[in-house]
């Protein structure tokens, strides 16, 4: 029977959707798993295919993950990556401050130009907080003051605080093109705002590697055989704004359990209550049966539960099918504890990625929404080609929130009210 306020869990396997692996014979690494518990909960429900914001579109993990967890299509112009990872890690910003999401990365001096040998600096994951900390001290012009702070693995925030900050300038990240050029920080309008932040930022840079180039970290790395992270790499800046969300909009008590710091600050940036321990760690290597243990315990005082898996992404982007597969039966061998038989759980991701090409595609994700009170279609095993056949079609993300919202009895009748929560029906 249906009742009201059935509690629900999201799973979101990151970047899980894939394309064919040559080496799998043209299977994806989900279709080459094997997946008991998904099968059995795509058995007991519905699967569709989910575009993370609309079809063919690749999206970065903030602006799939923000979809999914209920940010109002209309809002998403106005989500910059930085303030997002700025929450994550508990940094509070104020209106009119500029932050920007950096990555730690190996940078050499060629002449005029610093050029990028490694975006992640080796995918650098100690010491970054002291690393962090000897940047503090640097001095900016225009009574512009630089906070800078370590977040997951090779991944940072530049905080800038003063009177005439603005988020309208360019990247310093070269994107994935390696080898390239550290890119000057350039301003995107004649505003003087932008012109002095753009200024901040590229003095920031040269400073930042000053210090870091002469930093014992650094010099330890040198010695142990890995590359140092003597550079700093800047983007996505943003201004603080609110936001509008469909789950507090219907008052869902929702809570996050994730270890990347963009998901945890997206919850943090929604209200929602987030939960990461030192033993989740957003690799494969994460443990899940934890995760799994603080899901459940989750479920007991909240609506819905976000269990955010970033292993699966990562797997991809380093080009690693067969232990993108592996990790995806850890998974559901972890979550097979899970009783079935008296809550809405769904399955999905933030985006897929192409583990041939280690990039984000716009391909849909496989996705299934699973209710003991609901429809079932014939989908009885969980991949890209089953979901394809399944009874919810395509849908947009913002859809099946909301579906998986219905199914829990949390919707009234629609009213014109409703409307900026709901992206219109595009597919
Ligand atoms: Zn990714």
């Amino acid at each position: 029977m249906l009742n009201k306020n059935n509690k629900g869990l999201i799973i979101v396997l990151d970047g899980l959707g894939d394309r064919p692996i040559a080496e799998f014979n043209g299977l994806t690494p989900l279709e080459k798993a094997q997946t008991p518990f998904f099968d059995q909960l795509a058995s007991q429900g519905m699967s569709a295919m989910v575009s993370p914001l609309t079809p063919g579109i690749p999206v970065g993990t903030h602006i799939g993950m923000a979809v999914l967890m209920g940010l109002a299509p209309k809002d998403i112009a106005h989500l910059a990556r930085g303030p997002v990872e700025a929450a994550g890690i508990d940094i509070s910003a104020q209106q009119g401050d500029v932050i920007l999401r950096c990555n730690f990365a190996h940078i050499e001096a060629d002449q005029n130009r610093f050029k990028v040998l490694d975006r992640r600096a080796g995918r650098i994951n100690q010491h970054t907080n002291t690393l962090a900390e000897a940047l503090n001290s640097i001095k900016l012009p225009h009574g512009i003051k630089a906070h800078f702070q370590a977040a997951t693995q090779h991944r940072a925030v530049l905080h800038l605080q003063g009177k005439n900050l603005s988020a309208d300038i360019s990247d310093t990240d070269c994107s994935r093109m390696i080898p390239a050029d550290v890119q000057p920080c350039r301003p995107l309008t004649e505003d003087d705002a932008a012109i002095q932040t753009a200024e901040a930022i590229n003095d920031f840079s040269h400073q930042a590697h000053q210090i870091l180039l002469q930093h014992p970290v650094n010099k330890q790395r040198i010695k142990q055989g890995k590359v140092p992270a003597n550079g700093i790499l800047c983007r996505s800046p943003g201004q603080v704004n609110s936001v509008h969300n469909l789950l507090n909009y219907y008052k869902v008590k929702t809570a996050v359990i994730s270890a990347e710091a963009t998901v945890i600050g997206l919850g943090k940036l929604f209200g929602f209550t987030t939960i990461n321990q030192p033993e989740f760690t957003a690799l494969a290597d994460t443990d899940l049966n934890a995760k799994v243990e603080q899901a459940l315990q989750a479920l007991q005082t909240h609506d819905l539960v976000y269990l955010h898996i970033k292993g699966t992404d990562i797997c991809s982007h380093d080009h690693q099918p067969l232990h993108k597969s592996q990790f995806i039966e850890k998974i559901d061998h972890a979550l097979s504890k899970i009783d079935i038989s008296d809550k809405i759980i769904a399955v999905t991701a933030d985006h897929s990625t192409d583990t041939t090409t280690g990039l984000h595609s716009g391909d849909p994700v496989p996705s299934i929404c699973s209710s003991p009170y609901g429809r079932r279609d014939k989908v009885t095993c969980y991949s890209e080609q089953n979901c394809m056949d399944g009874g919810l079609g395509r849908l947009s993300s913002n859809a099946f929130l909301l579906t998986i919202l219905d199914q829990m009895g949390m919707l009234h009748n629609f009213k014109k009210e409703d409307a900026p929560y709901i992206a219109p029906l595009h597919i």
